[in-house]
């Protein structure tokens, strides 16, 4: 069940909070990520993100600094306090923005609806097995309008 319905406005920033930003509307989705990149940027065995079109991130304070870490990818971060904050591509035909869930002020409100990239994941880590799992990156928000 998708409970990724009822809160209208998502808030966070990085640990030092110059970096801040606001998500309107609900997220597209919640996925645990296992990917290598994730894994290596985060320092953590697996992350997760919701993913919002790009035009439903504003940032309330500075912007990320960005590196392009793949040719599909580009990774936002704090220059001062280093804290990962999101990363940023063209996924499902539209500029998207997958913004860590560890970044939010509350992350309470989010609820991981899948996990993507699980031919990475790591052997030893079990975690909300029951979620449906991909290979490879998760598709669009045709699961969550199913389970709506
Ligand atoms: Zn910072
Ligand atoms: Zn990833």
């Amino acid at each position: 069940m998708n409970k990724n319905t009822d809160q209208s406005e998502l808030t966070g920033g990085c640990y030092c909070g110059l970096v801040r930003y606001r998500i309107s509307g609900k997220p597209d989705k919640v996925a645990f990520c296992h990917c290598q990149s994730c894994r290596k940027i985060s320092g953590a065995p697996v992350t997760v993100a919701v993913m919002v079109r790009h035009e439903r991130l504003e940032y309330t304070n500075n912007q990320p600094k960005y590196f392009t870490s793949s040719k599909d990818a580009r990774r936002g971060f704090c220059d001062e306090c280093g804290t990962p904050v999101c990363w940023t591509g063209t996924w499902h035909n539209k500029e998207q923005v997958f913004v860590y869930v560890g970044t939010l002020d509350d992350i309470s409100k989010v609820h991981p609806d899948r996990h993507a990239f699980t031919d990475s994941q790591v052997p030893w880590l079990t975690v909300n097995e029951e979620l449906p799992g991909y290979d490879h990156s998760s598709p669009s928000d045709a699961l969550i309008s199913e389970q709506t």
